[in-house]
């Protein structure tokens, strides 16, 4: 069984470092040649001015392109192929669980523009075809950073893996507070969505399942 945390040093049996692949990682610049920044910018300056605010008075003035460039940061997930970090892995006679938990995020709700944040766990169980730790937070790095619903984002994460590393199960579990939830609506600021894929062996096994539940919650609460 291998399990990995990022906010935590216990790394008995890992495949791969975690911490250490990041660290060589290609920077969060969003690609601003897909991005079309400007008319963000003009979209940017219609709504302050649709809701009666100058956006010529000098707090206002870099407000659209700054929101633009915030938007191409978020979004850039829109432009890059989760895929990839996926195709490559290595072929090992591993048949235990793997899991790597409290991967953060950010992403933003589609449905009102507005960040959800919170943390993925991913365990599975390979089948041939182990991938670094690493890649597996990629991978919430690209789907988390595009217009979602917390619920297509933890199936995407699911179906990547079997699509992709053909796994014999897969779990999916994301916990996440919701802006949309918290600062308007019905405004519940401690609450938390949680929601979970669970594929394969983590389906059809109920032992499997509670081990992994076991794992992603067994010492933190
Ligand atoms: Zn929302």
């Amino acid at each position: 069984m291998t399990t990995a945390s990022e906010s935590t040093t216990s790394k008995d049996h890992e495949i791969g470092s975690l911490d250490g692949e990041l660290d060589g990682a290609p920077d969060s610049t969003p690609p601003k040649e897909k991005m079309d920044l400007p008319r963000i910018e003009r979209a940017i300056k219609e709504i302050l001015i649709a809701v009666g605010e100058d956006p010529n008075r000098e707090g206002l003035r870099e407000t659209p392109a700054r929101v633009a460039r915030m938007y191409a940061e978020m979004f850039r997930g829109l432009h890059d192929d989760a895929r990839v970090h996926l195709q490559k892995f290595f072929t090992e006679q591993y048949d235990e669980m793997v899991l790597v938990r409290d991967i953060s995020f950010n992403s933003m709700c589609e449905h009102h523009m507005l960040p959800f944040s919170g943390k993925a766990h991913i365990g599975y169980v390979p089948n041939g075809k182990v991938v670094g730790l690493s890649k597996l937070a990629r991978v919430v790095e690209v789907v988390s950073h595009q217009p979602q619903v917390q619920e297509r984002m933890t199936e995407q994460i699911a179906n990547l893996l079997i699509e992709e590393l053909d796994v014999k199960g897969v779990a999916v579990v994301i916990e996440a507070t919701h802006s949309c939830m918290t600062i308007r609506g019905v405004r519940k600021p401690s609450s938390v969505c949680v929601t979970s894929a669970m594929k394969g062996i983590f389906r059809s096994n109920l032992s499997s399942r509670s081990e992994v539940m076991t794992l992603i919650y067994g010492n933190q609460r």
